[in-house]
């Protein structure tokens, strides 16, 4: 597509149908100027070209957050507890195989795995609870660990990126979510308080060094704080960016900066901002095949909605969710709600797993499966603490030592 600032609306879409791709120039015209139906028509047609069949994936795992615990204090988050906090909690192996069994009876086959950075946490502990986990269980997979954790452990266990790539893969890791992206954008990290656990270079280049050892990931974009417009087409076009060059991205979620109970504060994005923002990035992200809807921060009406604004994926039924909960959101679908909300839509659903292979239909039209009209919780007691086997590691934080010690 030329790069003329000055193109108009009908025109950029004409280029858009034609297959052009977007410019930062002719994006920004596009998210602040095009009527929302049409930025809607024309990130439907390129769903509807990506995803010819009218089907609508979703997937069946579990968030499970290992530990609420976290030195990076980012000023978005309202799920962190800082070390020593009588809030702080570490999830014990057994309690995590005990959440596994269940995410199987319900017919899921993943983890989310991600937490906060704790220092009494090693690297040696990840490995252990992989390998755990793969021994138990060898065909449930690990979506696990978004990139500021990998440069969490790297500084923890004073190895590069890479080795602890290797070494978590070795030890069972199958994929990397795209947490901790928010806006890939440096003065809104400083301004956020989230620089520190990972600049937008290194976020990315996290990412690059996982495509190149041959993981997929996922990328995602929080937007709704202290970024403008455009730093919402920058951080996408440097996802795009990097998906030219290593074709490493699955899927792109985006979703809204939940402000309750957090240090930031503020108000929530409202949905139209949810709808023009997924649109746009389905046009900016032509590179990526897959675009989630998120319903845990939307709920079910704009979630669905979403699949007429670029979304090909309910995403995840869950099962389990802290973080979002923590700053106020609490929407909750099970599998029959989700394929409910698809099939209402006019599409046809189908479970898959994280590389989007479609392992078939609704898996309660196959067999039993328990009605969930609640998320569950990381405790179903809400008890902080330390799991067991953390005793069997040396912590880095004095107030962890103590703890040790104490036992
Ligand atoms: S968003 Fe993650 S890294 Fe930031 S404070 Fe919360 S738990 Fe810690």
């Amino acid at each position: 597509m030329s790069d003329n600032s000055s193109m108009s609306v009908d025109a950029i879409a004409t280029a858009i149908r034609a297959g052009e791709r977007l410019t930062p120039e002719t994006a920004r015209t596009m998210y602040l100027d095009a009527p929302t139906p049409l930025l809607g028509r024309l990130a439907d047609d390129v769903r509807r070209r990506k995803h010819p069949g009218g089907v609508v994936t979703y997937i069946i795992d579990r968030n499970v957050n290992y530990t609420n615990v976290c030195v990076a204090r980012c000023k978005f988050c309202a799920f962190y507890r800082p070390v020593g906090s009588a809030e702080g909690y570490t999830l014990g192996f057994d309690e995590i195989y005990e959440k596994i069994d269940e995410t199987i009876r319900l017919g899921g086959g993943q983890l989310l795995l991600q937490g906060g950075h704790n220092p009494d946490v090693p690297l040696a502990w990840y490995e252990d609870l992989f390998r755990g986990v793969k021994q138990r269980y060898p065909d449930f997979r690990l979506h696990a660990l978004s990139p500021p954790e990998v440069i969490h452990i790297s500084r923890l266990a004073q190895l590069p990126i890479r080795a602890v790539i290797d070494r978590l893969i070795a030890a069972g890791l199958d994929s990397i979510p795209g947490g901790g992206a928010e806006i890939l954008v440096d003065r809104v990290r400083r301004i956020l308080n989230c620089y520190n656990k990972a600049t937008a270079d290194e976020w990315l280049g996290v990412m690059r060094e996982a495509h190149a050892a041959g993981l997929r990931t996922t990328a995602t974009m929080m937007y709704g704080t202290v970024e403008t417009p455009e730093e919402r087409l920058e951080h996408l076009f440097r996802l795009r960016e990097l998906q030219d060059d290593t074709g490493g991205f699955t899927a792109f979620i985006t979703w809204s900066y939940q402000p309750s109970h957090t240090e930031l504060g503020g108000t929530e994005a409202t949905g139209v901002d949810y709808l023009r923002t997924l649109a746009i990035a389905r046009l900016v992200l032509d590179n990526f095949d897959n675009l989630q809807s998120s319903w845990v921060t939307q709920g079910g009406k704009v979630g669905q909605l979403s699949l007429a604004y670029g979304a090909n994926d309910m995403g995840s039924v869950m099962i389990e969710e802290n973080v979002v909960r923590a700053a106020g959101a609490e929407y909750c679908m099970d599998e029959f709600e989700v394929v409910r909300n698809i099939e209402n839509a006019g599409f046809v659903a189908k479970r898959r797993n994280m590389h989007y292979d479609v392992l078939g239909g609704p898996i309660f039209r196959e067999r039993d499966v328990p009605r969930m009209l609640e998320l569950a919780v990381a405790r179903a007691t809400g008890a902080a603490g330390e799991g067991a086997d953390l005793q069997n590691y040396e912590a880095r934080s004095a107030a962890g030592r103590k703890v040790r010690e104490a036992r």
